[in-house]
């Protein structure tokens, strides 16, 4: 496999994974012909469910027209715009091909800006295979050794829990003068789905004002997922840079990152930060980008997505109260988590909690009628807006039945 998140190892080694065809809407085929309702959503791309006619429309206009030039193009410029408008602290916007590229270009950014060197994260949050910000390690304290990262790099990765302001405040009071950036994914989706409390991404942004370092969003998960302009959107918060991935391409490869014209300022070919990249801005992301842009600006969606996701968390939640199972289901927008626990989860330790062999068994038993879900409990799931109520209510009662035979019998 491609990428280590596809197999059942968290699930089950022993399990054989899935090995999938083709998609249609919100569901996906595999070769040997089982349908699944899909709930991965490739990882987050998929907003509007596979093969969306618009999008479909804007890929083959691509392929009549050439899919590379290494040139500019007006429909990088279209997007552009697009992005800027959906999130207007992205003044200046540059595309790359991957959320990871977008993050690692990002952190350099805020090196080259501040000309320092050490990047604040949140303990648990994903950035991607970024060299100083994967921590391999389950504790999340970086381990070099183990993960392949150099070490001086990883010595330059500072943590706090996620949701504890006045952890970050001490930590800037103490070392602000060497920290380049702090970066946050707004709603985490790689510890389950933590929605932040109320107040807490403002107070980020105070904080990291007050001691003059720079924010970084990485909204590579929740950019055009938990609403049109991200989660700066929701909890009105004005980053000075921000990563986007996934949906931005419409599920064709794409990355963008963008911020503060000062600061994108910095990027060569106008400043002196290096970043290029032979297929940034390709034709066929771009187009897909855009159509996939169009479709969601559409009055309405976000609310139909939220309504529909909450529904089926609420749905979840019903059910396994009902079966004597200890679950939560938190959603923002399209994006939602499956937590085996009785206790609110609000950080990595919380995470940690959570029962591991229960979401196993739940996921089998749902997979086995025909649901697919990320195969891991710390992994954000998806709806999209190629989902039906119908679909949605078929998903609560597939899940009492998986919670009363799998999980609650044991
Ligand atoms: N940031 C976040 C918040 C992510 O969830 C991910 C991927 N799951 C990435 C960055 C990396 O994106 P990609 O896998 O496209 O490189």
């Amino acid at each position: 496999m491609n990428s280590p998140f596809r197999g059942f190892h968290h699930v089950d080694p022993s399990k054989t994974p899935r090995i999938i065809a083709r998609g249609d809407g919100a569901f996906m085929i595999d070769v040997d012909g089982n349908r699944y309702l899909d709930f991965l959503g490739a990882w987050g791309p998929l907003v509007l469910g596979h093969r969306h006619p618009e999008v479909t429309a804007a890929i083959t206009q691509a392929l009549a027209d050439g899919w590379v030039f290494g040139t500019s193009t007006e429909i990088e410029q279209k997007m552009a715009e697009a992005v800027r408008q959906a999130l207007p602290s992205m003044e200046m916007v540059r595309f790359v091909n991957s959320g990871a590229e977008a993050v690692q270009a990002c952190v350099r950014l805020a090196r080259a800006a501040s000309r320092r060197e050490v990047i604040v994260k949140l303990e648990g949050g994903y950035h991607g295979h970024v060299e100083s910000l994967d921590m391999a390690d389950p504790l999340d304290r970086p381990n070099a050794a183990l993960s392949g990262s150099v070490k001086a790099l990883v010595d330059r990765t500072l943590t706090v829990p996620f949701g504890d302001a006045s952890a970050l405040e001490v930590l800037l009071a103490e070392r602000a003068r060497d920290i380049a950036a702090v970066i946050v994914e707004p709603v985490p989706g790689s510890m389950g789905v933590i929605v932040p409390h109320e107040g807490y991404l403002r107070a980020l942004r105070e904080i990291t004002r007050k001691h003059d370092v720079l924010l970084i969003f990485d909204e590579v998960l929740t950019g055009f997922r938990v609403a049109y302009g991200g989660a700066q959107q929701i909890w009105g918060v004005d980053p000075d840079i921000t990563a986007l991935g996934k949906a931005v391409g419409g599920g064709l490869p794409c990355g963008a990152y963008g911020g503060k014209r000062a600061v994108m300022e910095r990027v060569a070919p106008v400043g002196p930060m290096y970043q290029a990249g032979t297929f940034s801005g390709n034709p066929l992301s771009m187009r897909a980008g855009l159509a996939t842009l169009e479709v969601l600006r559409r009055p309405g969606t976000y609310e139909r997505l939220g309504a529909l996701t909450r529904r089926l968390c609420d749905g979840f939640e019903r059910v396994a109260a009902a079966h004597g199972v200890a679950m939560r289901a938190p959603s923002v927008g399209g994006m939602f988590g499956m937590l085996f626990t009785a206790q609110p989860v609000r950080n990595l330790d919380d995470f940690k909690r959570c029962d591991d062999p229960a979401f196993a068994r739940f996921f089998f038993a749902m997979l086995d009628q025909g649901f697919y879900f990320p195969p891991s409990q710390s992994d954000a799931a998806a709806v999209s807006t190629a989902h039906t109520e119908a679909d949605i209510d078929a998903t609560i009662e597939a899940a009492s039945r998986a919670l009363a035979t799998a999980v609650a019998a044991r």
